[in-house]
């Protein structure tokens, strides 16, 4: 039976992403899907790389500037791998914000006076306190699509509709996995299921599920939203929603934030809601189309930080409970994790994320 250097359970963004960097750097990987990879949380994602998101937990920021420094680089590679287009966007954000801020300096973060707002968004209806944050973003669909053909291309293993049942163990370590089909012997095994982690024995990882809904808009041809150049252009972020433009001329808001268990089912409602804080934040999109509506699961955790790090169990790691930013930390959490797993430490601290912090 063939022995893996490394299986990943869960083919999210973070799954395939760890995927990539492992083969990068010779590992020969499994990844094991329980549906099809990418179609969860990382489907349904804004993409905002919101690295300089003043909510951001502190003991988040070093890993989430280490995340978005690495992320033109990784969509380069990425492209060139896949030969997948990704629509990656460098526009920055404005952050509508309810208080003012003492921007960090350094980070290029600054108040924009309601001039300069009109300057840079004409069509913004501005209120609070308007920041420009020097903010990148991403189509997840797009990153998934090419994560894996990155990764088919490089003859890593992603096995589909195979769920795993729990993580096999030998005299206290870890030898692969368990799905209803097969077993997948490896020397490593890394959970990477989201918010369905915990259901993977032999240790509940404590993520659980927070439900979010997303509606993309759009302009039928002849209402004034459908004039060039786009109503807008960069990310907005507002008390109301937030609103991405996509280059295919879509404008992806959300988003909401509830405990619905493993429910995704889409609520009308919601989505109407939605709608109408985008016209709070540009009047025009009254006369805007809902293209699509949809919901996702984020892995939220006890202390909004990711589960990162080995466990309790020699040779199974975690790579879980990235809650609002996966999408923003996918890289980061990925190189910091191929580290550990191929050198035994990593160059940014990984610590604070540990698993041991649940006793696991
Ligand atoms: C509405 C919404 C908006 C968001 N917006 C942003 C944003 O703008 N920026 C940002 O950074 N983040 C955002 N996020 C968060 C981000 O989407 C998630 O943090 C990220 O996608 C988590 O990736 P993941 O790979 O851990 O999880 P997932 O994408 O959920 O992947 C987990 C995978 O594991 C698989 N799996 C589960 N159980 C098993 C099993 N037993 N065996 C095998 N496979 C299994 C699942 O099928 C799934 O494919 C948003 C999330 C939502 C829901």
């Amino acid at each position: 039976m063939k022995t893996w250097d490394v299986v990943l359970i869960g083919g999210g963004v973070i799954g395939l992403s760890l995927a990539l960097e492992l083969s990068r750097g010779g590992a020969d990987v499994a990844v094991i899907e329980r549906g099809e990879p990418g179609r969860e949380a990382s489907h349904a994602a804004g993409g905002m790389i919101a690295d300089l998101d003043p909510v951001l937990p502190p003991e988040l920021r070093p890993l989430a500037t280490f995340s978005a420094r690495l992320y033109p680089e990784f969509v380069r590679l990425l492209q060139d791998e896949s030969g997948h287009k990704i629509d990656f966007r460098r526009d920055g954000t404005i952050d509508l914000l309810e208080h003012a801020i003492a921007p960090e300096p350094g980070t290029g973060v600054r108040s924009l006076s309601t001039e300069e707002v009109r300057v840079l968004e004409p069509k913004l209806t501005v209120q609070g306190f308007p920041y420009f944050m020097p903010e990148n973003a991403i189509d997840p669909r797009d990153l998934v699509t090419a994560l894996v053909l990155a990764l088919r291309r490089r003859s890593v293993e992603i096995v589909n509709g195979s769920p795993v049942q729990s993580v096999l163990t030998e005299e206290g370590r870890a030898t692969g996995v368990q799905t209803a089909r097969a077993r997948y012997v490896a020397k490593s095994v890394v959970n990477c299921a989201g918010s369905w982690a915990p259901q993977i024995a032999p240790l509940e990882l404590p993520t659980r599920p927070v439900k979010g809904h997303m509606v993309a808009l759009a302009f039928p041809a002849g209402t004034p939203g459908a004039d060039q150049p786009p109503v807008l252009r960069h990310v907005i972020r507002s008390r109301w929603c937030y609103i991405l433009p996509r280059s295919t001329g879509r404008f992806v808001v959300g988003s909401t934030v509830e405990p619905a268990g493993y429910d995704k089912t889409v609520n009308t409602y919601r989505i109407q809601r939605l709608h109408h804080a985008a016209t709070n934040v540009v009047a025009e999109f009254k006369e805007a189309r809902i293209l699509e509506a949809w919901t996702g699961l984020r892995p939220g955790t006890p202390d909004s930080l990711p589960i990162l790090g080995p466990t309790s169990i020699d040779g199974y790691f975690a790579c879980t409970g990235h809650y609002r930013d996966g999408i923003l930390l996918a890289p980061g959490s990925a190189r910091a994790l191929a580290q550990v797993l191929q050198t035994g430490r990593s160059e940014i601290d990984i610590a604070p994320f540990s698993p041991s912090r649940f006793n696991l």
